[in-house]
C-alpha cells in the first residue's frame, strides 16, 4: 500500500509520546550504568598490592609504571614497597588486561568517568591519587560484586575481592 511505511514511521513517533522520558539532567543526575561498567578510572587497594608489576607487564599499551623499592619493603618476602604506581589514562584503551591479570586482586576497573581534562599530563594518575580516590570497583572480571555497596572502605576481604 502506498505510504504504509510512513504510517509505520508515524506509529514508532507516536508511541514515544506515551513513555517515560529517558533524558536526565546531567551533572545534577546521573544515569545508572550498568556494574561491569569500565570507567574512566582505576581501584588500587595497596594493601592487597605486592609490587609484582604483573598489570604492568600485561598491560599491551605500557601505560602502567611500577618502581619498587626494597627499602620501603614493610614485610620482606611478602611484598615489595612501591615507590611509583602510575597508569596514564591518556594511552589506556581500558581493556582490562591488567585488572584480569593481576593474581592478588588489588586492581580494579573503577565505575567513575568523571576525570576529563584538557592536558594529556594530567591524564597521568599518579601513586598518591590512587591511593586517595574513591573506591567503587566495577563488577567488571568479578560478577560476584553485582549490587556491592562500597560506601567510604578503602579495603577488601579476600572473598569480597577474589573471583
Ligand atoms: S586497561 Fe588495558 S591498556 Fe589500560 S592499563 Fe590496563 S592493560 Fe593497559
Ligand atoms: S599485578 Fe596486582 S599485586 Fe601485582 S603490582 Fe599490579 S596491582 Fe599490584
Amino acid at each position: 500500500m502506498y505510504g504504509e511505511g510512513i504510517l509505520k514511521g508515524l506509529g514508532v513517533t507516536l508511541s514515544y509520546l506515551f513513555k517515560k522520558p529517558v533524558t536526565v539532567q546531567y551533572p545534577e543526575e546521573k544515569a545508572p550504568h550498568y556494574p561491569r561498567f569500565r570507567g574512566y578510572e582505576f581501584v588500587w587497594y595497596e594493601d592487597r598490592c605486592t609490587g609484582c608489576a604483573s598489570c604492568a607487564k600485561y598491560c599491551p599499551l605500557g601505560t602502567i609504571k611500577i618502581v619498587t623499592n626494597p627499602e620501603l619493603q614493610p614485610n620482606v618476602g611478602n611484598k615489595y614497597g612501591l615507590e611509583i604506581f602510575d597508569i596514564d589514562t591518556g594511552r589506556c584503551m581500558f581493556c582490562g588486561l591488567c585488572v584480569e591479570a593481576c593474581p592478588y586482586d588489588a586492581l580494579f576497573m573503577g565505575s567513575g568517568f568523571e576525570r576529563a581534562t584538557y592536558t594529556r599530563r594530567s591524564m597521568m594518575v599518579h601513586i598518591d591519587e590512587l591511593r586517595l580516590a574513591d573506591k567503587q570497583p566495577s563488577a567488571f572480571a568479578r560478577p560476584h560484586l553485582h549490587g556491592v555497596e562500597f560506601g567510604e572502605r578503602t579495603s577488601l576481604t579476600s572473598p569480597e575481592a577474589g573471583r
